[in-house]
């Protein structure tokens, strides 16, 4: 699938340090492998709605993190899925009575210009669920093979051949803690998960390993994020869906041996990582609400398919809300980029109040926080108009220094403050010949660092 359009992103001298990043498995800022090339997958949108803030948010922090390589030195390979069919595309372009192609196709064009607008570098690799249908079947065709996936019996008006992946049979005993089948114990406790954490390191998936979750912690949180723990003849409650057989008025595809139907959602991102990245790649990244059961169950499929772990690091994002509510589509409070956007407000400001707060926490948008990023902006444009001589370069290694440690943004742009607020008010002195060069270094490195393009 088309990707978006990506701005040049302008050459530093020097480089960023090593990075430490936040790692949802372990629960600590780890220092992330020093490689010639990076790699990450970052969960895309489903289409149906445009993006909201909490989407940009996350994608502006993986774009902190692409930058931050690229200034190390390192070549990064970055690959977005679009899930582009779905459960919940699909009920909505039948709520409003349109063609869900149509529907996906509109709102993905939609995320692309929010992006570009965004300056969110585009991924090598922009891959819809669709176009990726025929390289899943055959990994599912493998995992019933190896007897880590079945097919579930039709039962309360379900069709009989939904195959779901078994979590007891693919989690790794020596690992997992206890198995007594049909029953959700698989994983142990979570004293048992945390010691299990320390002895993988040859990347066994069991369930509980990303998440750090028992299964009883996971069992409403699986209901509640589009798993069927009540689903008649699973195996085991939480096993999630790889590949639902067709039904009438809904679109399928030829599965081969599986029969016609449609992938789930997790083997989705499993198969596309696995075609377009290493094994294992860097960076598997995402919202924290994809933490369970979409990445524990990913790293599952992968690890099942491959015998080798999905990604080396577990990334997520915090969650937006709305003036202190939870930003969500079934109450209706969404903040939109493409809506802000065509209010007028410069996507530069959007980026900035985003980059305001650290990835990892959990905020608010407010009208406050825009007209604070606002103000920001005016500041360091004003700043950048007579720019004092040498001072460049104490802003570029601060703000290196601030992204290198867990991609500290509001660290970063409090570095750029202090340099803003000690630049000559506007206009007060004649411009000085070398204040040309510390303005151009410093535009070059809030572009190249924080992706934040600050030239009116
Ligand atoms: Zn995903």
């Amino acid at each position: 699938m088309k990707s978006w359009n990506s701005r040049p992103v302008p050459q530093l001298a020097g480089s960023m340090a090593a990075l430490s990043l936040h790692e949802t498995s372990s629960g600590a800022v780890r220092p992330l492998p020093v490689q010639d090339s990076a790699s990450m997958y970052v969960c895309g949108i489903t289409p149906y709605d445009a993006t909201h803030i909490g989407h940009a948010a996350t994608y502006v922090a993986f774009d902190l993190l692409n930058r931050a390589w690229r200034d190390a030195g390192q070549s990064v390979s970055y690959v977005q899925n679009v899930t582009d069919v779905d459960d919940p595309l699909l009920e909505r372009a039948v709520r409003d009575g349109v063609d869900w192609r149509e529907l996906a196709v509109e709102q993905t064009d939609l995320f692309r210009a929010d992006m570009e607008a965004l300056n969110v570098l585009a991924p090598e690799h922009y891959i819809g669920a669709v176009e990726s249908i025929e390289w899943i079947v055959p990994q599912v065709e493998r995992l019933v093979a190896a007897g880590l996936a079945y097919s579930v019996p039709g039962s309360d008006g379900e069709p009989s051949g939904d195959i779901y992946f078994s979590v007891e049979a693919a989690s790794t005993p020596a690992a997992g803690g206890t198995h007594d089948g049909g029953s959700v114990a698989v994983g142990g406790t979570r004293e048992g998960a945390a010691v299990a954490v320390r002895a993988a390191d040859d990347g066994a998936w069991w369930l509980g390993q990303v998440s750090g979750l028992t299964p009883q912690e996971m069992l409403p949180v699986f209901a509640e994020r589009g798993g069927d723990p009540d689903r008649a003849g699973k195996r085991n409650a939480l096993d999630p869906l790889l590949w639902r057989v067709a039904r009438e008025g809904e679109p399928c595809w030829s599965g081969a041996t599986l029969g016609a139907g449609r992938p789930g959602w997790h083997i989705e991102c499993t198969v596309i990582a696995q075609r377009f990245l290493p094994v294992p790649f860097t960076v598997q990244g995402g919202g924290s609400d994809l933490v369970f059961p979409h990445h524990e169950m990913g790293a599952g499929h992968a690890y099942a398919l491959s015998g080798i772990e999905m990604a080396r690091h577990y990334v997520h994002t915090g969650m937006v809300g709305l003036d202190g509510e939870k930003m969500s589509k079934s109450k209706g409070n969404l903040v939109l980029v493409s809506k802000l956007r065509a209010g007028g407000v410069d996507p530069v400001a959007i980026r900035l109040a985003i980059l305001a707060h650290h990835y990892r926490s959990d905020w608010c948008w407010t009208d406050g926080v825009l007209a604070e990023a606002k103000e920001r902006l005016l500041r360091w444009r004003q700043a950048l108009v007579d720019t004092r001589p040498g001072s460049a370069a104490a802003l570029v290694s601060g703000v290196r220094a601030a992204l290198a440690a867990d991609l500290d943004a509001p660290r970063a742009l409090a570095v750029v403050d202090r340099w803003a607020a000690a630049q000559p008010a506007s206009g007060t002195r004649p411009a000085d010949r070398h204040s040309g060069l510390d303005s151009a270094v410093v535009t070059d490195a809030l572009e190249a660092l924080l992706g934040v393009v600050v030239q009116p």
